[in-house]
């Protein structure tokens, strides 16, 4: 994988094309319980260093794909996410460059099976179902993601609103954390966590997560066929 700065002089309008996810990670990290109010309504106590999973690229989808209901889940939660993308291979990279190895930031939606996740007691299976990590609609790449507005609408009613600068830990200390344990490859996703406000879908649902700058995500919730 590599990013060039390649530029079309072709232009399209948006009803004209279909957008694919704006990234094909080799790995989704994502940060768990990375707002206190998060953390508060699953009853889980925040640790004192970031909490992280990771989501299998194959449940990638982009902005108007179908989110697929499992069969064996009968509790499908929307979690709102801003998610950063980095840009070249990173190891060991200290808060202080992490601006460096960072292409831009995009929506995410961290869909979790929340009953699996329950019954497991780790949250490989529950987190990681074909079409449940949503991505888009693009990567922003002069964004500043200090303090940014997150809002999460279900069939048009706002279920998550917090700011980025509620994080835990923020987007410096995830990638230095992160870095420190495995090497990101370009393209790879960070997911930075949900706030407060999480909940269940079902078939026939619209989710838009929304952040400011960045634009909105949309989803449709399906029955599994
Ligand atoms: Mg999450």
């Amino acid at each position: 994988l590599a990013f060039h700065g390649d530029r079309s002089e072709t232009s399209f309008d948006f009803k004209d094309i279909k957008l694919l996810p704006p990234v094909i990670p080799s790995k989704i990290v994502c940060a768990g319980l990375n707002y206190y109010d998060h953390a508060e309504e699953l009853k889980m106590s925040v640790s004192n260093e970031p909490v992280i999973f990771l989501k299998p690229s194959s449940a990638l989808i982009g902005a108007d794909d179908p989110i697929v209901y499992p069969k064996n889940s009968s509790r499908v939660d929307y979690e709102g996410e801003l998610a950063v993308v980095i840009k070249k291979k990173a190891r060991n990279v200290s808060r202080a460059l992490v601006s460096e190895y960072i292409l831009g930031y995009t929506c995410f939606n961290d869909i979790t099976a929340r009953d699996l996740q329950k019954i497991d007691g780790q949250w490989t299976r529950a987190k990681s179902f074909d079409t449940f990590a949503p991505i888009g609609p693009w990567v922003d790449t002069e964004l500043d993601p200090a303090d940014l507005s997150l809002r999460t609408y279900l069939n048009g009613e706002l279920k998550q609103i917090s700011r980025t600068s509620n994080l835990i830990f923020a987007v410096g200390d995830l990638v230095e954390f992160i870095s420190g344990i495995m090497t990101l490859f370009p393209g790879d996703v960070i997911a930075t966590g949900t706030p407060g406000g999480i909940g269940p879908m079902v078939p026939g649902d619209e989710v838009v997560v929304e952040i400011e700058g960045l634009g909105k995500l949309t989803n449709h919730v399906v029955k599994s066929i």
